[in-house]
């Protein structure tokens, strides 16, 4: 199977360092500028079960000017067509505005979305479920995958479930 999946999320919720996980530093750090192109191949992710094509959804923050207006439009096409959206977060910060900005926009899609629920080494395992509580309020993920983009926790099973949506 292979297929695209948009990247999404807050500044330092972790999607640089998930990358360099998935895919190797050189990749990730190469494309690491934000709001600068429509949709960029952040990486491309290649196993026995399949090939994940991960694209940089820059414009899909609280649009702030004309530019990012338009950003705005770009990044909420590209989301509707990739086959999956992971919509990555901060288990520390919890949710912010940002996140409620972004949830507002994938209600607007009929992609599904994988909530990446990042940094599970810095909490208790406890102090997660009232996280993903507080998310499943806010919408219906397809799947909800904690992981800790750094460590390399649960990154594995993380592919899988997108493989799934390929
Ligand atoms: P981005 O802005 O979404 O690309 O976020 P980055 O990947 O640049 O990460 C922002 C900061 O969070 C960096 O200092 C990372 O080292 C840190 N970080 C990312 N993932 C994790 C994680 O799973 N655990 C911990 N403890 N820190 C993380
Ligand atoms: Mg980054």
């Amino acid at each position: 199977k292979s297929g695209f999946v948009s990247i999404i999320g807050r500044p330092n919720v972790g999607k640089s360092t998930l990358m360099n996980q998935i895919i190797g530093q050189k990749i990730a750090i190469m494309s690491d500028k934000p709001q600068t192109t429509r949709n960029k191949i952040h990486g491309v992710y290649t196993s026995g079960s399949g090939q994940i094509v991960f694209l940089d959804t820059p414009g899909i923050h609280k649009p702030t000017s004309k530019l990012g207006d338009y950003m705005s439009k770009v990044a909420h096409g590209t989301l509707g067509e990739v086959d999956a959206v992971l919509f990555l977060v901060d288990v520390v910060d919890g949710i912010g505005g940002g996140d409620r900005y972004i949830i507002e926009q994938l209600k607007l899609i009929e992609t599904p979305v994988i909530l990446v629920l990042n940094k599970i080494d810095m909490v208790q395992p406890e102090a997660l479920l009232a996280v993903i509580t507080n998310y499943k309020d806010l919408y219906d993920f397809a799947e909800i995958v904690p992981v800790s983009a750094l460590k390399g926790n649960n990154v594995t099973t993380l592919l899988e479930q997108i493989i799934r949506y390929l």
